[in-house]
C-alpha cells in the first residue's frame, strides 16, 4: 500500500451542523484494475478524478458501491461493523454487473488499507451523540469507449464522510407506497448494490416528499412488498417478526441480517416470506400489525408510524414499538461497544 501525505489538513467541521454526506474527510483510498489485475491501493488526499466524456460507466453504468460506518467508542477508539460482509457483497454486485472479482488476498489488502485510512481520518469521526463516519466504497468502469461491453479497466475508491444521525436519530417516520413505480423485479438487478438501482427510485421518493413522507416502500409485480430505496423493511405481525424473503429483487442488507440473528437469539420467531400489500392491510385491519421498522446502515433501525397506499393510510398499533426499540438499542449498543458483541461483529480499528 502506498501512502501520500497531505500538506494542509482541513479544519474539523462542526459535527452538530453538518449535512448528510456533503463533507469529506482528508484522506481517501484508491485502487485501479488494469491488465487483468487489481493493483496496489494508495491512500492519498481526498481530491478529484480526471475523466473523459467517453468513460464507459457514464454511459452504461457498471458502477457499484458499499456503505458502512465507523463508530466512536466512549474511550475514543473506533469500531467498524461486519466489514467483511461489505467486501463479500461488493463481490456479489460485481458478479451481477460483469465487474472483476476481488480475491480474498486482495480483500485482506484492502481491509488493511481501510483500517489505515480510518486511522488517518480519525479526527473526522463525530462522538456518538453527533453521529458517525460514513464509509463509502465505490467501484466504476473507467475505460474510454462507448460500446456496450464490460470495461477492461476499473477504479475502486473509499471516501469517508462524517454524518449526523439519519433522519434525526430514532424518530418515527412515514413511508409512501408508490402505485406506478417499482424498484426491482425478479431477474433484475435489485440485489446488486449498483448505482443504476437508485436513480430509478428518485421520482417516487420526490413525490413522497411532496406528500410529507420521508421515503418509499416499493412493491413488485403489482403487490409484493420488497423494500425501501436504501433500507429493508420488517413488520411485527401478532408476535412474529416478518420480512420479505430474499428473492433476487431485494438487497441483502447487513442490518437486515443482524436484526434477524438478534431477534432469533432473543427468542423471537422470524419469518422471511412473501408478503403482499393486501396481506398487510388485512393484518392491520384486524389489529395484528403491531410494528413496522426499516433497517440499513445509514438509518440503523427506524420505526415507521404510517404507510400510504392508494390514498389509504396503514398504521401499526405502536408508533415506536417494543421490538423496534429493542433492536435499535441492541444494535447501536454493539456498534458502540456499550454491550457484549455475542456474534463477533465488531472490529476495533483503533
Ligand atoms: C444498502 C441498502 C440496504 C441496507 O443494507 P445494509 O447492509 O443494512 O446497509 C437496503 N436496501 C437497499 C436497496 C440498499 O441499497
Amino acid at each position: 500500500m502506498k501512502i501520500q501525505m497531505i500538506e494542509k489538513r482541513k479544519p474539523i467541521p462542526d459535527f452538530k451542523n453538518i449535512g448528510w454526506g456533503v463533507f469529506f474527510a482528508d484522506f481517501m483510498l484508491e485502487a485501479d484494475y488494469k491488465k487483468g489485475k487489481w493493483q496496489e491501493p494508495t491512500i492519498k488526499p481526498y481530491g478529484s478524478f480526471k475523466i473523459e466524456p467517453s468513460m464507459c460507466c457514464l454511459h452504461y453504468g457498471q458502477s457499484c458501491f458499499e456503505g458502512q460506518k465507523a463508530y466512536k467508542r466512549v474511550d475514543g477508539g473506533l469500531n467498524i461493523f461486519r466489514p467483511m460482509d461489505n467486501f463479500a457483497r461488493l463481490n456479489k454486485s460485481h458478479e451481477r454487473m460483469c465487474m472483476p472479482e476481488l480475491s480474498s488476498e486482495y480483500i485482506d489488502e484492502l481491509f488493511i488499507g481501510l483500517k489505515t485510512l480510518l486511522q488517518m481520518n480519525k479526527d473526522f469521526v463525530p462522538d456518538e451523540k453527533d453521529g458517525s463516519l460514513y464509509i463509502r466504497m465505490h467501484t466504476f468502469a473507467n475505460e474510454n469507449f462507448i460500446g456496450l461491453r464490460p470495461s477492461d479497466t476499473y477504479k475502486l475508491f473509499i471516501i469517508c464522510s462524517p454524518v449526523p444521525p439519519y433522519l434525526n436519530g430514532f424518530a418515527p417516520t412515514k413511508l409512501m407506497i408508490p402505485e406506478h413505480y417499482t424498484r426491482a423485479s425478479i431477474g433484475g438487478t435489485g440485489e446488486a448494490k449498483s448505482a443504476g438501482n437508485y436513480d430509478g427510485t428518485l421520482v417516487s421518493v420526490e413525490e413522497a416528499h411532496k406528500l410529507g413522507y420521508s421515503n418509499c416502500l416499493f412493491l413488485r409485480d403489482g403487490g409484493i412488498i420488497t423494500e425501501c430505496s436504501a433500507a429493508n423493511i420488517f413488520f411485527v405481525i401478532k408476535d412474529k417478526i416478518v420480512t420479505p424473503q430474499l428473492d433476487g429483487s431485494i438487497l441483502h442488507g447487513i442490518t437486515r441480517d443482524s436484526v434477524i440473528k438478534l431477534a432469533k437469539s432473543h427468542g423471537f420467531e422470524v419469518e422471511e416470506k412473501i408478503i403482499t400489500i393486501n396481506d398487510l392491510m388485512f393484518e392491520a385491519y384486524h389489529g395484528n400489525l403491531k410494528e413496522i421498522l426499516m433497517t440499513g446502515t445509514a438509518a440503523c433501525v427506524i420505526p415507521v408510524s404510517e404507510l400510504l397506499y392508494r390514498s389509504k393510510v396503514i398504521k401499526p398499533e405502536e408508533e415506536v414499538g417494543y421490538f423496534t426499540e429493542m433492536m435499535y438499542m441492541i444494535l447501536t449498543g454493539i456498534q458502540y461497544s456499550r454491550i457484549k458483541d455475542p456474534f463477533d461483529w465488531v472490529t476495533k480499528v483503533i
